[in-house]
């Protein structure tokens, strides 16, 4: 490798596909010299450290996407990382409920896909066998998914990062380094960062909400904007926890990539209800009044958002009423539970989604990876990319290592 930068590559974004991108790098390049650069004082601060914690069994992706290889492959490496890292979690099964004959269609359509991606055990139940997995759950049809788990996703992170800098001196996992820009020259690439500038052969941009940003510092238009979606959780309290044995999802909506506000028993025995999705005025803004001028500009002025929106309109608006509505977000968790009452739950969390948009107003629904000469850019790694990880990670090491000659300059 040479010497005459300070790494050979540099990795944007301390989140848990940055860090295993990282790691699969180290891994099968020994001597590589490679930094991570995490903006926040601690690693894991964005979505990798405001999700639902689910490890997803693949079942609801479309056969043959991105999305479908990796979260199969992904869930198995993670179990056997969290079982050889001693990191808690557990294979403890979801349900997936239809509570109307509308939703049965694409009840169908995700059993199937989960057929077609050969997710392991999954079956069809009836109302009795929902009651008997679930108690207090009522639904018409129902999907059981065994190899469906849980898991601290931040302790997964922080494992990545340690393991990254145990494998050799040469690298390094920097916290509080905010990438600000890159110089770019023919043969390598100075980052700036608020903490003085490194010098790189590689780049690869891992920064979730701000990953179209640093594309477009690399001089490479994404082609997509990244619009941030807030999900907001309550969480059931002590008296009504019981209600929940596992974990319990609806049919989602096809039109829209997220999963349905959902019951999620987590690795430290709360049940967490949640989350929805609602435009965000601010991409790292957790509070429901947040708001960022920038960040909004540059959302509501893109061709995509607009076009979005108008598309959901309605649809948007009862999200929005739902979102600061508590009566509202209790009903639609009453669909699955109907026993449910105001004084079981409490608000919880929020977490925020990069969702890509693309120009003509597409939610880009799988993961979107671009590769130019000297950098690799992940533009689009919404859920199940935490599951997914460790796979994105090799498939990013199998890229980087083409296209960069890896160990053999
Ligand atoms: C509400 C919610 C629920 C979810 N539930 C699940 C789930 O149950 N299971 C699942 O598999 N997935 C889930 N996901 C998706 C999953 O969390 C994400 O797909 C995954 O965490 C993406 O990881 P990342 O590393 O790409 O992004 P992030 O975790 O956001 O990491 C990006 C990092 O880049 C850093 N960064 C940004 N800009 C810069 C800069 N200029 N300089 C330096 N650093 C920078 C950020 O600070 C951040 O730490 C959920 C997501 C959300 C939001």
């Amino acid at each position: 490798m040479n010497e005459h930068t300070d790494f050979d590559v540099v990795v944007v974004g301390g989140g848990i596909v940055g860090l295993a991108s990282a790691y699969k790098i180290t891994l099968s390049h020994p001597n590589i010299r490679l930094a991570v650069l995490e903006k926040e004082d601690k690693l894991a601060a964005h979505q990798t450290g405001h999700n639902s914690g689910v490890i997803h069994s693949g079942l609801y992706y479309e056969p043959g996407s991105n999305k479908a290889k990796t979260c199969t492959k992904g869930r198995k490496e993670l179990v056997i990382f969290a079982k050889r890292h001693r990191i808690p979690y557990e294979i403890c099964g979801k349900i997936i409920v239809a509570t109307n004959q509308k939703e049965l269609p694409n009840f169908e359509r995700i059993y199937n896909n989960g057929r077609r991606n050969q997710i392991e055990g999954i079956e069809k139940i009836t109302p009795e066998q929902i009651r008997e997995i679930e108690p207090f759950c009522e639904g018409i049809a129902g999907i059981r998914v065994p190899c469906t788990g849980i898991i601290d996703f931040v302790k997964v992170a922080e494992k990545l990062a340690e393991l990254i800098v145990a494998k050799g001196d040469s690298n390094k996992v920097f916290t509080s380094h905010e990438v600000t820009g890159f110089d770019k020259h023919d043969f390598y690439t100075n980052v700036l960062t608020n903490k003085g500038n490194f010098s790189t052969k590689y780049i690869i941009n891992c920064a979730g909400l701000q990953s179209d940003r640093i594309a477009q510092a690399d001089r490479v238009e994404p082609g997509v904007r990244i619009v941030p979606f807030r999900g907001d959780y309550y969480e059931l309290t002590e008296q009504a926890k019981d209600k929940v044995k596992g974990l319990i999802y609806p049919v989602p909506d096809p039109a829209f990539p997220f999963l349905g506000v959902h019951f999620t028993r987590t690795v430290e025995n709360k049940v967490e209800c949640g989350p929805n999705a609602v435009f965000s005025f601010k991409r790292e803004g957790y509070g429901k009044t947040d708001f960022n001028l920038a960040d909004t500009w540059e959302a509501l002025s893109y061709r995509g958002t607009l076009k979005v929106f108008l598309k959901n309109f309605r649809y948007g608006l009862s999200e929005y009423a739902r979102a600061f509505s508590r009566k509202l977000f209790l009903r639609s968790l009453q669909r699955l539970i109907s026993t449910l009452q105001d004084e079981d739950i409490k608000p919880l969390k929020s977490g925020i989604r990069a969702q890509a948009i693309s120009r003509n107003g597409k939610l880009v629904d799988d993961f979107m990876i671009e590769r130019r000469k000297n950098s690799i850019h992940v533009l689009n790694a919404p859920s199940p990319a935490a599951t997914a990880s460790l796979a994105i990670g090799e498939y990013i090491n199998k890229i980087a290592t083409e296209q960069f000659k890896l160990g053999k300059n």
